[in-house]
């Protein structure tokens, strides 16, 4: 029986993770080094530390909760 409540961590992601400041409200994605890149799209972190690009499956994650997500720098 699955759990809603989605387990501590670390998360399971398929794309790239971008660490960003912790005062950071806004991030722009375009797809950046990705071959087909997507239009430019600002998201909000909205209170959250990670927001996901709904384009390329980039993660953005603040600096202060980055150890919730695989390393990949
Ligand atoms: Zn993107």
């Amino acid at each position: 029986m699955s759990n809603l409540h989605s387990a501590p961590a670390p998360l399971s992601i398929d794309g790239e993770v971008i660490i960003v400041n912790n005062d950071t409200d806004e991030v722009v994605c375009n797809g950046g080094s990705i071959a087909l890149g997507h239009p430019q799209v600002w998201y909000s972190f909205d209170n959250q530390d990670n927001v996901t690009c709904g384009y390329c499956d980039r993660v953005f994650v603040k600096e202060r909760a980055k150890t919730r997500f695989p390393s990949q720098t």
